[in-house]
């Protein structure tokens, strides 16, 4: 079966997967969706017996059709080697009810290097393929994670060059550090005086300007987005989903065809949607469950149907899931409504010019997998020093979200199915936080705390972390919202 690709918000022609993943979106300002979601033909206990790769080869060729199996083995080996310091590339680790995925075994630790280091592979495949001859240019928001992951993925790539906007004051000093110290030509570093909602917004607007689209087409040069809106970032993520189930299944944790819950910590949608995705393309999955730190227009949006993004933006612990705006839930708004992109089309409309929306009983009804939850800043440190406390496990703050929400979740509802929640970063990542939350004394500086946290978690520092000390900072720009456009012509020598 191939797959095809169209936008949420308009009937425009079907395009294949890899002209997809080169674009990024669609020129009507929505995101692709696949016209026909794949089942899943092989069974799970097959799937068992193969490693990472091999389950992402299985899945990836499902939804990336116009790739040859050729193209996308080459693709899956460059990324999941041994970049990741474990084999496993995303070990499953049982910590008291729960089963935590661990998805910041890549090189920046965070879970963004599960779709960030197989995307520049999938993207310069994709521009031999359709012949482009474009430099790619990567343009790309970030609340912390993606920045790093992209950079890493795309620095030194040939025909490409990368550039990031971050919120200078939205981000852990960590992040910041990974991101600045980073080398290669092909790449640039930018603050800006905001947070992660008005860089997305601005970044959104960039690749609609008509005059720099121009101007850069004169030049040879073509953006596409590195942001969890290309489907070149989903795919992989659907990935992990069919591994972790395929683990518990090989380790005799559950039966054939017996669901198991996912929690993920959510931001911009991206992943708890890969697990919508996993669900509809047959892996036996019960409910997802979204996880929102204080920042929980979701959490409002599962228990009432009226997305509203009219509130305070709220800076917490776990930055990356600091979000008001979830892009991807355009994707699931236009499955629910029948994949009826004048409907969807719509909704987004009345969210950009009145700030919210509210769906229909119907499709309120068609949500019934998902379960929101949200935690505070208090529970998510509680949860940190709790999971520590019963079992020595340390995890990261947005983990801890997750954690602290599915402990309430199963209390309340009873529900023991099996679950798994996903870790998606490595606590070194937010090695303040935690250790805060573990009650340490958190004045040292940051490598002095990182060996610190080490010793107390039982676990190595991250070679991502210890790196860092002697790097050299190479991007020092800040800008406002309104010097972006100048600094990508800048950057891109226009
Ligand atoms: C990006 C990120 C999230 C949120 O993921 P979404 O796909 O945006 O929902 C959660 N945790 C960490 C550590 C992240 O980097």
């Amino acid at each position: 079966m191939q797959v095809l690709y169209k936008s949420t918000r308009s009937n425009s022609q079907p395009i294949t997967a890899s002209k997809a993943i080169l674009r990024g979106f669609p020129a009507d300002g929505g995101l692709y969706v696949p016209t026909q979601v794949p089942v899943i033909e092989k069974p799970m206990s097959e799937l068992a017996q193969m490693d990472y790769q091999g389950v992402a080869f299985e899945v990836m060729r499902l939804l990336l059709t116009d790739y040859t199996d050729e193209e996308l083995l080459a693709c899956i080996r460059g990324a999941y080697d041994d970049k990741f310091d474990t084999p496993q590339i995303a070990p499953l680790k049982k910590v008291g009810d729960a089963y935590y995925l661990e998805l910041f075994h890549g090189p920046t630790i965070a879970f963004k290097d599960m779709a960030l280091s197989i995307l520049p592979y999938l993207m310069t495949t994709a521009a031999k393929k359709n012949g482009s001859g474009k430099e790619i240019v990567i343009l790309t928001a970030t609340s912390g994670d993606t920045g790093k992951a992209a950079l890493a993925g795309f620095a030194g790539v040939p025909g490409t060059k990368i550039m990031v906007f971050y919120p200078k004051n939205g981000v852990s000093a960590i992040q910041e550090r990974q991101m600045v110290t980073t080398v290669g030509d092909n790449t640039r570093v930018i603050g800006i005086r905001g947070n992660f909602d008005d860089a997305q917004t601005s970044v959104k607007q960039l690749f609609n300007d008509r005059e720099l689209v121009e101007e850069m087409d004169r030049a040879g040069m073509q953006f596409s987005s590195a942001n969890s809106i290309n489907i070149g970032r989903l795919t992989p993520q659907v990935v992990y989903y069919f591994y972790a189930y395929t683990r518990l299944l090989k380790d005799g944790v559950i039966r054939e065809g017996e669901k198991i819950n996912f929690t993920v910590p959510t931001g911009n949608f991206g992943n708890i949607l890969a697990a919508y995705y996993a669900k509809r393309m047959g892996l036996p999955v019960d409910k997802l469950i979204c996880a929102s730190n204080s920042n929980k227009v979701l959490y409002d949006f599962f228990g009432t149907g009226t997305y509203d993004r009219k509130r305070e933006f709220i800076l917490t612990t776990s930055p990356s899931m600091d979000i008001l705006i979830s892009s991807n839930l355009e994707r699931l708004i236009y499955h629910i409504c029948g994949d009826d992109p004048d409907q969807c089309r719509a909704f987004m409309q009345e969210l950009n010019e009145g700030g919210e929306y509210h769906i229909t009983d119907d499709m309120r009804a068609q949500l019934s997998d998902f379960v929101g939850g949200f935690a505070t800043e208090e529970e998510t440190a509680a949860q940190i020093r709790a999971a520590y406390e019963a079992s020595g496990y340390v995890m990261d703050p947005h983990t801890a979200v997750a954690g602290s929400v599915y402990t309430r979740y199963r209390e309340a509802s009873g529900d023991s199915t099996v679950t798994v929640i996903d870790s998606t970063a490595s606590p070194f990542k937010f090695e303040g936080s935690v250790m805060k939350a573990l009650g340490q004394d958190t004045s040292l500086p940051d490598l002095e705390l990182a060996e610190k946290l080490s010793e107390i978690a039982g676990v190595p520092v991250p070679k991502a972390v210890s790196d860092l000390k002697d790097a050299k900072v190479m991007h020092d720009i800040v800008c406002d919202r309104d010097e972006m456009k100048e600094e990508v012509r800048r950057f891109l020598g226009l």
